[in-house]
Parts: C-alpha cells; structure tokens; sequence
C-alpha cells in the first residue's frame, strides 16, 4: 500500500537504473526513453561529465545560505545570462517557483497587475502559476484563482489586442506550448506580441521551462523567432535532472529585486549549480546545437514518411526536439502498448504523443523508436476511420 498521495497514475515500470537514453526495469527489462523525465535529462540519465561535476561538488560543500558569495553560483548565473541576452539571474528550484519570481518581478516593475496569458499554457501548479495556466483541469477544485490574469485563444492577435490595454503588466507565453499538445506559436504573432508589449509598456515573458536548453536546438526557443523578451524562465533541462529553476531578466530589471525583495532557502544550491553548470557548457555548444536541429530533422521527417498513410495520424509536429505525433483518437492506451513494446513517451493533452528524447540520442536509437512507433500506429491505421 503506498503512502503517496496519488497525484500521480503510476506507470507499471519501475526504474532500477538509466543511462543515456535507455533505462532499465527492476524486472530486468530494456526501455528505450524518450521522455528523458519529463524534458529534464536532456544529455541523457547518469552523464559521466555532469556526474563527475556534482561529485567534486559534494566534496566541497552541499549547502550554504545565499548570504554567502558563492563562485559555481555566479558561474551559473554568467553562463545563463549570457546565452540569453540578459543581464541578472535569479535561482529558485523547480519552474513553478521561477514563475512565480517572473510574475513578483514583472508586478513590482510595472506597478501593474493585470497579466495575459494563453489558453493551454501550462506555467505550474502554484497559485500564481496555476492562475496564469490556460487549462481548467488543472484549477478545478482549487478556486478562486488570483484574479488579476486574463488567457487568451494562442496566435490570435485580435483576441490579443483586446485585452493588451495601458493596465497589463505582463503577456506571458511559451514559444511551444509543452503540455497543451506541442502548438508551435506563429512568427507574425510573437513578432506583434512583442510590438505591442512595448506600446503599451507590458513586459513580454517567456516560459521557457520546457523549451529552453538547447531543446529546440537554439539554446532558448525564443532565438528562433529573434525576439527579445524582458524575462524568461527555465528550470527542467538546467541541471540534466538535479532540481533547479531559473528567472533571467534584462538589466532595467534588476533594480527590483534588490536585498529582502526576494528570496529562498534552497535556490542556487550548489550541487543544482555545478550541475547546471557542466550541462550548459556542453549543451550552448554551437556544433552540440546543430546536431540537434539535425537529429530534429531527422526524426520529424522519418515520422512524416512512416505514418502518412497511417490514417490514425493526422499530424508530426514539433520545434527541434520537442514533437508531438496528434492521432485522429486518445493516446492513452497507445502508451501503455508503446511502454510493453519498450519504448517509454509522454502524452501532451488527450490526442498527442509527446517525443522529448534526450538531445544526445543517436540516430540510430531514433530510428529503434520510430519502428516501435510505426509498428504500434499500424494497428489503429483503418480503426481510425
Ligand atoms: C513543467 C513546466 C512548468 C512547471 O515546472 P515545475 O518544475 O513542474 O514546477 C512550467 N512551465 C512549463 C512550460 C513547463 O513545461
């Protein structure tokens, strides 16, 4: 009898031990991952080099108050500003917590309340970021949400506009909707998002929680678009698995977050940070980037040419490698047959298998789980219709 809350519908695999894109049951059986946790172990399970990173780490100190200088923090702190254009960081531990930090930020910035986010977005559990989500499911029961956040229909300008007044503080959006079933926002639409931030003197936030990392094959999916946001945040991919979050906001920012604004006891550990570091030096590395759009390619083409006669799919979409496979019917069940022929994905809504692989992940082992993906898919082909 577990004494967990049951928050969570357990899978029936229970991990023994993972390495690389691969992880093994305690029944003693193979899986192939593309989950890579939920788009956290983005250079794969146990890396030897982010392991060898927090173990001399561990030797060192595990844990200090953030009223010490901290030198792997500042590390951190450079590596991730630098890659996305701003000027300060703050280090909290999981993504709903940096959130909640780039709301805090963007209200005490602004003087403002009003913040407008999209519907299907997921921004976290928290109140302020369960307020911000797009999503009913994840509110019901826990009512009244805080009332100050607006969501609007996803790449609909004029909805936008309506509601993008000289009162809002923030528009906060992620690049690629994760959890709302892999929706890729419209270039014209965050280039006009942008504009519009500025006229009327809102902040544009970027989540780029599930995006960010190299995932998208830039190291922040809002490269792609050229934007230029006022703040992103980033947790899952930071440390390869160790818990960390991050916000990162441009220098007219960092007057607000100055001595006893802001705080937390754990955020910027060191472990996180030495971890945090090891991955961001492997993954910002350009040729590391470009084999990533490559591997994007490859899989998002070889997915289109296995199932375009498959009438149960009626799309392969994606940025990078984050992909979504929409089927004409529910995914669930689909998973589990997938998890039984070893092979380990994630669902995003009711109809999307979600492929969040390791960015490491050969092609070969993509190749494994395509075939794993065509063969299953086959059975559902003429069902479908
Ligand atoms: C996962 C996720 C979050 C929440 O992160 P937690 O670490 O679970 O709190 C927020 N935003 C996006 C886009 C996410 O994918």
């Amino acid at each position: 009898m577990s004494h967990l809350f049951p928050t969570y519908s357990k899978w029936e695999i229970e991990p023994a031990s993972a390495k690389g894109s691969y992880m093994f049951s305690t029944e003693g059986k193979k899986y192939l991952d593309l989950t890579a946790g939920i788009g956290v172990c983005n250079l794969g399970h146990c890396h030897d080099e982010v392991k060898a990173a927090v173990e001399a780490q561990l030797d060192k100190f595990w844990h200090v108050s953030n009223l010490f200088p901290v030198a792997i923090q500042e590390k951190a702190a450079s590596a991730l500003a630098t890659a996305s254009g701003m000027e300060a960081v703050f280090f909290a531990n999981s993504g709903a917590e940096a959130n909640e930090g780039a709301i805090k930020l963007a209200r005490k910035a602004t003087g403002k309340t009003k913040i407008i986010t999209f519907e299907q977005s997921f921004h976290g559990r928290t109140f302020a970021a369960m307020s911000a989500t797009g999503q009913d499911k994840i509110k019901q029961g826990f009512g009244p949400m805080l009332e100050t956040f607006v969501n609007v229909p996803f790449n609909d300008l004029e909805a936008l506009k309506a509601e993008l007044t000289e009162d809002v503080a923030a528009v906060m959006l992620e690049v690629v909707q994760g959890e709302g079933g892999i929706h890729v926002a419209n270039v014209e639409f965050l280039k006009e998002t942008e504009a519009l931030c500025k006229s009327v003197g809102a902040l544009l936030i970027i989540d780029e929680i599930q995006t960010g990392i190299g995932r998208t094959g830039k190291p922040f999916a809002f490269q792609h678009f050229s934007l230029n946001p006022d703040i992103i945040t980033s947790a899952k991919g930071l440390a390869n698995g160790i818990p960390v979050g991050a916000i990162a906001a441009k220098k007219e920012l960092v007057e607000f977050f100055g001595p006893g604004s802001h705080g937390t006891t754990f955020g910027g550990n060191p472990l996180a940070m030495a971890a945090a570091c090891k991955t961001m030096e492997i993954i910002f590395e350009e040729s590391f980037l470009d084999e990533v759009g490559k591997k994007s390619e490859f899989l998002i083409s070889l997915l289109q040419e296995k199932l375009k006669a498959n009438t149960a799919v009626k799309e392969v979409r994606g940025l990078g490698l984050i992909i979504g496979i929409e089927l004409e019917l529910p995914v669930a069940n689909i998973l589990a047959e997938l998890r039984e022929a070893g092979l380990i994905v994630l669902n995003a809504g009711e109809k999307v298998i979600r492929l969040l692989p390791s960015l490491n992940i050969t092609t070969d082992e993509l190749k494994e789980a395509v075939t794993i993906i065509e063969n299953k898919l086959n059975i559902y082909s003429n069902i479908a219709i």
